[in-house]
């Protein structure tokens, strides 16, 4: 397989030589940018497979760098931000960022971070290649074509919501959806009211899913901000 590349979108040398150092020792290849602006150019001529992506740069803001990709590629991109504050986040989500990480983060968090990357594109490469009507995640196993859930071959009784939620959650596997993302999807709206009850299906979701709730594999929360399905082996 080839080496998965990286384009680091850091300005800060310290943070930027820790990440590639990281990166070097785990056999990816990387190339580097310190500005937005270049930042877009790299990944324009490089088409690297993933994109960390710090939010706060000297020229232009990290978030304007997701939406001018965006606006022709579907590269993931993981950023990468000091910013603790939550809408910061849910804004580079909702433009079209895959996941976070806070600073500071541990090297390990970066490598797991990257590693669950890594396995949604080769997910979606299958999915690309076979176009297959069925998702499977460990025990679960979703029939898009016939409308039907199974768990450990024992088929789930959903309501039509929770249909939908886990069918979305599905299809992005590996990606943190925002609250925002979700409701505008299940609803078509996103008031507190859709938020409100989109915790009281995931609830009742989960109940049926997961084997313990409070403890969950499938679906993971992200406090205040969305919610994620995760790749079960
Ligand atoms: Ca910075």
């Amino acid at each position: 397989m080839d080496k998965t590349s990286i384009l680091i979108v850091e300005d800060d040398p310290s943070i930027r030589n820790l990440m590639t150092t990281t990166l070097k020792a785990h056999g990816y290849l990387f190339l580097t940018a310190g500005t937005g602006e270049a930042a877009i150019l790299a990944a324009a001529s490089h088409n690297p497979d993933i994109v960390l992506l710090d939010l706060g740069l000297p020229d232009i803001d990290g978030m304007e760098v997701i939406r001018r990709i965006r606006t022709w590629s579907n590269m993931p991109i993981i950023i990468i931000s000091a910013r603790s504050e939550d809408s910061d986040k849910i804004d580079a989500l909702d433009a079209g960022a895959d996941d976070y990480l806070t600073k500071p983060f541990s090297v390990d968090e970066l490598l797991a971070r990257i590693r669950t990357t890594q396995r949604r594109l080769k997910l979606l490469h299958q999915e690309d290649a076979e176009n297959q009507p069925r998702f499977v995640n460990g025990d679960l196993c979703i029939d898009y074509a016939a409308g039907s859930v199974f768990l450990r071959n024992q088929e789930l009784h959903l309501t039509p919501i929770e249909y939908k939620l886990l069918c979305l959650l599905s299809r992005n596997i590996g990606k943190v959806l925002t609250h925002n993302y979700i409701t505008q999807n299940i609803w078509g709206s996103s008031w507190e009211s859709d938020i409100a009850s989109l915790r009281v299906y995931m609830a009742t979701l989960r109940k049926k899913l997961e084997s313990d709730p409070d403890a969950p594999a499938y679906i993971q929360t992200h406090i205040g901000v969305g919610y994620k399905m995760l790749k079960v082996s």
